[in-house]
């Protein structure tokens, strides 16, 4: 073997660089299913299977095309466990006279690759992914110099450089952003009929690792049942092209809302296919203004879309290479609690969480503004520590790759990074959930309330959160407005409310049998 391309999970695309000057000839691929991808966090059922059988059909389009493949499968006997132990067994009986990939998008996982092709007495080239519109050496350029950074610059360098959306050099429609006109709720109405996912039931391939994923992995979180995720290139362009005719008109309108039993709404649902590398970012990008030029689709919903991809997608990949490996550690907050076992199940009398962590347990999936302002939200305020909440989100969502997940989760959502990525800790009490849909009319508890039997959890910890950390809140000018109603509490009501959260906090409240555990 002259050269040995390492094609890891989340890189099955045909395109990608590390093929380059490949020659079916001399060249050879490498893939391995590793069972420490899937525990290393306790990874759910649904996300190991999209790993697996988006893995297994990629092998098979490189048999097609007739590239030489080595492909451990996790139930080959003797598979090593590891993918570096793979690797290495590999290593030690082929020598190619070099190891070439696309940039991976684990830290961990590239560190220990690049170990293991340097103690073989090898380099270990790292070709720069092409998938993305930007490189980490683009990003860095953009931050250097820079006090505090903010996608908003960064989108709109983007949006000039690619040309998306710009006409004559100024942006489509006179505005950047059009968020003023999007995040609009459903109203007491709902949001009556909502266009039907962009399901794949599963082939031969899928089934059998289904089956395998159900007894290796018995104990692992979530359900199998509704397994419908595009798992190769074709699945995932009809789900692209279904998405930009069916949803993108109002994806924007409704970006930030919620509805009881409705998990897909006018998302995309696309991010696990791009994460894998089933498609393009650019291509996805220009789906979406294409459909605008042609009067398909509102500017506010084609600008709403692109920027989540060409603009927060880049810009949190760019914060993962910048600032690992000493990002994953970071705990600005000193958030010490352990997150509740209850997170695996969802097994708790709060509506809101139930529903989010149920369908996410169901179907690998939640929306941003839940992932965000309901699970995320909730250990942001509980004082969860970052590593722990970090660890589930990698662990139950079909999406979850840690130069993604990470930013979103230690960064965005959990403020541990001390405001680098997010200009404030994003919080708010059960009423902003009551108000962009949340089931808080089914609920046990009363989002008005902080304090009683019936406070909801949500509004308690957010006061409890506001004078934990009234200092640092009064001198960020985004949230100083917020944190002066502090001032306005009476020493009783602060202890109510300190009080009730401790309750919260020991598992007094929130779970189902927790009636008789209250405090007031
Ligand atoms: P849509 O709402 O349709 O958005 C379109 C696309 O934009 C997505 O497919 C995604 O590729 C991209 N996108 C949107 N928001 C973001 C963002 N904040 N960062 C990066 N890309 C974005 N996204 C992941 O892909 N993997 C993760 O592991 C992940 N973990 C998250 C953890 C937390 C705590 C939070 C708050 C967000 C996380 N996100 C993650 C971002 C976002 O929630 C998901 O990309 C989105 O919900 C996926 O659903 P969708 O494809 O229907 O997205
Ligand atoms: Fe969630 Fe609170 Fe509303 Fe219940 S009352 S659904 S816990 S926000």
């Amino acid at each position: 073997v002259r050269t040995l391309v390492l094609v890891l999970g989340d890189q099955l695309d045909m395109e990608a660089t590390a093929f380059d000057g490949f020659d079916r000839a001399q060249d050879a691929v490498w893939m391995a299913e590793a069972a420490e991808e899937s525990t290393h966090v306790w990874s759910s059922k649904q996300r190991i299977a999209i790993f697996l059988a988006a893995m297994r059909h990629f092998a098979q389009t490189l048999r097609d095309a007739g590239m030489p493949l080595t492909y451990t499968r996790l139930d080959d006997a003797g598979n090593r466990g590891t993918l570096a132990a793979e690797l290495r067994a590999y290593l030690s009986t082929l020598t190619p006279q070099r190891v070439v990939m696309t940039a991976p998008g684990d830290w961990r996982v590239w560190q220990s690759l690049k170990a293991v092709v340097e103690n073989a007495g090898l380099t270990l080239e790292v070709r720069e992914d092409r998938h993305f519109f930007t490189t980490v050496r683009e990003f860095a350029a953009h931050a250097k110099g820079r006090k505090s950074l903010r996608l908003e610059y960064f989108y709109r360098e983007l949006r000039q450089r690619h040309k998306v959306l710009m006409q004559d050099g100024a942006p489509i429609g006179g505005r950047w952003n059009f968020d003023a006109d999007n995040r609009e709720t459903f109203g007491p109405e709902g949001p009556g009929t909502v266009p039907a996912r962009a399901a794949f039931p599963p082939d031969a391939i899928t089934r059998e690792v289904i089956a395998l994923v159900e007894s290796r992995f018995a104990r692992h979180p979530g359900t199998l049942a509704s397994f419908a995720w595009p798992v190769t290139r074709e699945q995932a362009l009809e789900a692209l092209e279904r998405f930009v005719e069916e949803r993108l008109p109002l994806f924007g309108r409704y970006e930030d809302a919620m509805w009881p039993g409705e998990p897909w709404l006018y998302h995309s649902h696309l991010s696990a296919a791009l994460n894998l590398k089933l498609l393009s970012a650019r291509e996805v990008v220009h789906a979406a203004e294409l459909a605008y030029h042609a009067g398909r689709v509102p500017l506010p919903s084609a600008e709403g879309f692109i920027r989540q991809i060409l603009g927060w997608r880049e810009y949190v990949r760019g914060i993962y290479w910048t600032q690992m490996p000493g990002y994953a550690d970071r705990n600005a907050l000193d958030a010490v609690f352990d997150l509740p076992a209850w997170y695996w199940t969802g097994d708790t009398d709060m509506a809101c969480l139930r529903e989010a962590l149920s369908q996410t347990l169901q179907h690998g999936y939640a929306h941003h503004i839940q992932r965000l302002m309901v699970t995320g939200l909730f250990t942001l305020l509980m004082g969860v520590r970052p590593q722990q909440v970090h660890a589930w989100y990698l662990a139950v969502y079909v999406d979850a790759v840690e130069w993604v997940e990470l930013p979103n989760t230690l960064g965005m959502s959990q403020y541990g990074d001390g405001g680098l990525m997010a200009s404030k800790p994003y919080i708010a009490t059960g009423k902003y959930i009551e108000r962009m849909g949340g089931p808080c009319s089914s609920c046990r508890y009363d989002p008005a309330r902080r304090t009683g039997d019936r406070a909801c959890p949500y509004t308690t910890l957010y006061w409890d959160f506001l004078m934990r950390h009234e200092k640092l809140l009064s001198t960020n000018a985004r949230t100083a407005l917020q944190v002066k109603n502090v001032a306005r509490l009476s020493p009783a009501e602060r202890d109510a409310i300190a009080q009730r959260a401790e309750a919260i906090r020991q598992g007094q409240v929130g779970i189902p049998s927790s009636d008789t555990a209250e405090t007031t």
